[in-house]
């Protein structure tokens, strides 16, 4: 604990800390230097699916409300705390990041996947967790289903160095099951790190566990498939993972609606669709 801390804020931090611990929400980082600008309060996320956002002369988005159409948890956000450093940089990220162990994951991971692309994209792609392309790879989106993730892209207009990939969780888990929660707060608070130093205008997240993790809710993808949600400053919108549109191909139609939907905010033109 920073001895620098106001006496009124240490005790709300410690707090905080207990009913984190409480919650069985992981460690927190020994070395962290965030400024816990906000100690209390309702999530960063707004939840409400939005209009079409308008283009590039939108004013900054207002710390958002809790929505009154999902169900949510009506906690302080680990993440508005956790998240914030002063002079993040992605490198400094994947520094702290190390041989990671904090979380079981990493037993039977052959490389960490921190994540591939433009510092500076203005659209982020997030996932789920690394597959065993990935894994032996070290970089995300790989294989079969990173193929048609590409392909996606390049409809899109782009290639893959336009934007940034990555996932909620670094380390490839076992037989590709779905991370569980644990794993997944101990490893989200690096995303939530890397998105808050790329700033992108958009964020797509690739299948419901991506959405549920940075919106923070037990919504099915049908729920919050197509909408527009405030994420912070950027504005995200979930679609199906391309590895669901390998098993279910007819699936692709409405994933190429989403991908229109961030076309027309970034005013991307884009290309013939061939996913
Ligand atoms: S999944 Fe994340 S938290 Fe867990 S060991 Fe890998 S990098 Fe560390």
């Amino acid at each position: 604990m920073d001895p620098r801390l106001p006496e009124m804020s240490r005790e709300k931090l410690e707090a905080w800390l207990r009913y984190f611990e409480d919650l069985q929400l992981g460690d927190f980082y020994a070395d962290r230097k965030a400024v816990l600008k906000q100690t209390a309060g309702p999530s960063a996320v707004h939840l409400e699916p939005v209009a079409p956002p308008p283009l590039r002369t939108q004013p900054p988005i207002p710390p958002a409300k809790l929505g009154p159409i999902l169900p949510l948890v009506q906690a302080p956000s680990l993440f508005d705390a956790a998240d914030r450093v002063e002079g993040d940089t992605l490198e400094r990220i994947r520094e702290f990041l190390g041989e990671c162990t904090r979380c079981r994951l990493h037993k039977q991971r052959t490389n960490i996947v921190f994540g591939v692309g433009n510092p500076r994209a203005e659209l982020v792609f997030v996932g789920e967790g690394p597959g065993h392309d990935e894994d032996v790879q070290g970089l995300p989106f790989v294989g079969r289903a990173g193929k048609l993730l590409t392909q996606m892209i390049e409809a899109m207009g782009l290639t893959r160095e336009d934007v940034y990939i990555c996932n909620v969780v670094k380390c490839r888990p076992p037989e590709n099951r779905t991370p569980e929660k644990d794993e997944m707060a101990t490893c989200s608070p690096f995303l939530l790190r890397q998105l808050e130093v790329i700033a992108p205008k958009a964020i797509v997240c690739l299948g419901n566990v991506a959405a549920q993790t940075l919106l923070k809710t037990n919504e099915s993808m049908s729920r919050l498939r197509g909408n527009w949600f405030d994420f912070r400053n950027s504005k995200l919108l979930a679609t199906y993972h391309p590895a669901y549109l390998l098993r279910n191909p007819n699936a692709k139609g409405e994933v190429w609606k989403d991908l229109q939907k961030v076309m027309a905010f970034l005013g991307l033109k884009g290309k013939l669709p061939r996913v």
